[in-house]
């Protein structure tokens, strides 16, 4: 278990020296950072949660949010695709979270560089994906903010799933749909959340948002855009509720129609019909042998 201290920042900056930046979110920066005693590389995610926790209302809810972070990661700690908490240091204005480092970075970054995934890779990536969030799920938590820009990418290509910022926590014993709050990015929302936000007393909505994310995340790894976009966010907003996507690009031409099924069976407006991630990692698409495959063995 990890030790919970409440100790001040120069107790991380006694153990750790930090180094160059890494990454930035709205209320965090993650830093490059050497533990001195072993030389091992980490990465720590920096969260300013303001000082006074009695006063403010966002400085409470950033500290709040930054220990439901804290108490997901732990929940989910020791499954190889979900990163890895090392250590944790609070002080009034600060929370320390030091990370396993993936040295690749950001999916998102693979991805500009490499600008589509062959058949072969997406497989691999949205295996590793939907066993995280199978593990994830089995754990009562639903991640809520899954894009290529919280998947990291280690030395073996091996994906990580991060930013456990906006994770809801299910209650024990509440087994269906709980959440009803608007939260994560725009263009991953799965459409009963932002009926949610849109009609007041709409049904509650659960883990069935994350599988809506893995397959606008297959879309794109296939596609190299994303299958819902407008320079107008409204309308955008719209053919998500909508479901309205389609494969008519040339870049699809070379897709089977495998890997088609599995994105229309993620992207199903309506969540009850939705893949969950169980059946998501029984379907065909995972259970292709490609040519080589079939040489070797
Ligand atoms: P936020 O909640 O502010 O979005 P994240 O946890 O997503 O913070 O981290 C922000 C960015 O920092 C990530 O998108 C990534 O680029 C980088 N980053 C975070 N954790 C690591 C890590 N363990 N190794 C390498 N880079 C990381
Ligand atoms: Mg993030």
């Amino acid at each position: 278990d990890l030790p919970d201290r409440t100790e001040e920042a120069t107790e991380f900056y006694a153990k750790y020296t930090a180094k160059e930046i890494l990454g930035k979110g709205a209320s965090s920066v993650v830093r490059l950072c050497v533990e001195k005693s072993t030389g091992r590389e980490f990465a720590v995610k920096v969260i300013d949660v303001g000082g006074d926790h009695s006063g403010p209302e966002e400085s409470k809810e950033a500290y709040e949010a930054a220990m439901k972070e804290i108490q997901a990661l732990r929940a989910l700690a020791g499954q190889p695709n979900i990163i890895e908490l090392h250590d944790v240091f609070r002080s009034p204005a600060f929370i320390f979270l030091v990370f396993e480092l993936c040295r690749k970075g950001e999916l998102f970054d693979y991805l500009n560089n490499v600008v589509t995934v062959s058949e072969k890779r997406t497989r691999i990536i949205m295996g590793q994906l939907l066993v995280a969030v199978q593990f994830i799920h089995s754990r009562n938590v639903i991640h809520r903010d899954l894009k290529p820009e919280n998947i990291l990418l280690d030395d073996q290509l091996n994906i990580k799933v991060t930013d456990f910022g906006f994770a809801a926590m299910i209650p024990e014993g509440l087994q269906g749909d709980c959440l009803f709050d608007l939260c994560g990015t725009p263009g991953y929302l799965a459409p009963e959340v932002l009926k949610v936000s849109m009609y007041d007393g709409q049904r509650p909505y659960g883990k069935a948002v994350d599988l809506w994310a893995c397959g606008v995340i297959m879309y794109t790894l296939l596609a190299g855009y994303p299958p819902f976009w407008h320079r107008k966010q409204m309308v955008m907003l719209r053919q998500i509720m909508e479901g309205k996507f389609d494969f008519s690009a040339p870049e699809w031409n070379d897709v089977t129609e495998v890997s088609k099924d599995l994105i229309r069976k993620l992207l199903t407006v309506d969540p009850d019909s939705r893949l969950t991630a169980d059946a998501a990692l029984q379907h065909e698409f995972f259970q292709i042998k490609t040519h080589l495959d079939l040489l070797v063995t």
